[in-house]
C-alpha cells in the first residue's frame, strides 16, 4: 500500500491545500495529511483547530487521515511506514526552500521522497497567510477557503479583533 504524507501548517487550510489533497488522493492508497507543529511559527488557529477544520472539510475522501506531529518529517514519515511526501508548488517562492526541504529529508531517511504537485492557477498566489490578511476586511472568502470552515473561520477573526484569546 502506498502511503504518502502532505505536512503543512494550514492555519488554516485554504482551496489550494484541498485541492492538493484531492489530487494526492487519487494518486496513492492512502493520504495522511499532518499538521507540523513548528516551534519558530506562531499560528492564529491551535493545533486542536486546526486538525478539526481539515477534518471537516477531508470528510468525505475516504482514502484521507488527519493527523498532527511535532516530530522530525522525515521520521513521522518513517513510522508511518510512508516513502513519499507530497508538497504543492506555487509560482516562484515555493520553490528554493522546498527544494532545500527535500533534499535534507531524503538524507536523514534516503527512502523518502517528496513529490511535488504544481498549484492549480487559481491558488498559485493563495496562501494562509494572505487568507488570514483578507479575513480582516469584509471580503468574500468563498475562493479561498472551503466552505465549511468559512463560518469558524471569521468568528475566530472577529474575537482576535476584540483583543480575545484562543
Ligand atoms: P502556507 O505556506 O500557506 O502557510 P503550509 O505551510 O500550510 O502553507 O503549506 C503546506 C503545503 O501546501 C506546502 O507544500 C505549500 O507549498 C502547499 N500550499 C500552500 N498553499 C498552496 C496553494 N495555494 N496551492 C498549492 N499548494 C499550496
Amino acid at each position: 500500500m502506498k502511503i504518502a504524507i502532505y505536512p503543512g501548517s494550514f492555519d488554516p487550510i485554504t482551496s489550494g491545500h484541498l485541492n492538493i489533497i484531492q489530487r494526492a488522493a487519487n494518486i496513492f492508497d492512502k493520504l495522511i495529511v499532518c499538521v507540523m507543529v513548528n516551534s519558530t511559527k506562531q499560528p492564529m488557529f491551535s493545533r486542536e483547530e486546526r486538525v478539526h477544520m481539515i477534518k471537516s472539510v477531508v470528510g468525505n475522501i475516504p482514502n484521507v487521515e488527519v493527523d498532527s506531529s511535532d516530530e522530525l518529517l522525515a521520521e513521522y514519515a518513517r513510522r508511518k511506514g510512508s516513502c513519499v511526501i507530497v508538497k504543492g508548488l506555487r509560482a516562484g517562492s515555493d520553490f528554493e526552500n522546498e527544494f532545500q526541504m527535500s533534499l535534507i529529508n531524503h538524507k536523514i531517511n534516503p527512502d523518502l521522497d517528496t513529490m511535488f504537485l504544481t498549484a492549480e492557477h487559481q491558488y498559485m498566489y493563495l496562501s494562509s497567510s494572505t487568507v488570514k490578511e483578507l479575513g480582516g476586511y469584509d471580503v468574500d472568502l468563498s475562493d479561498f477557503l472551503p466552505e465549511q470552515i468559512i463560518p469558524e473561520f471569521k468568528q475566530r477573526i472577529a474575537v482576535t479583533r476584540q483583543g480575545g484569546k484562543r
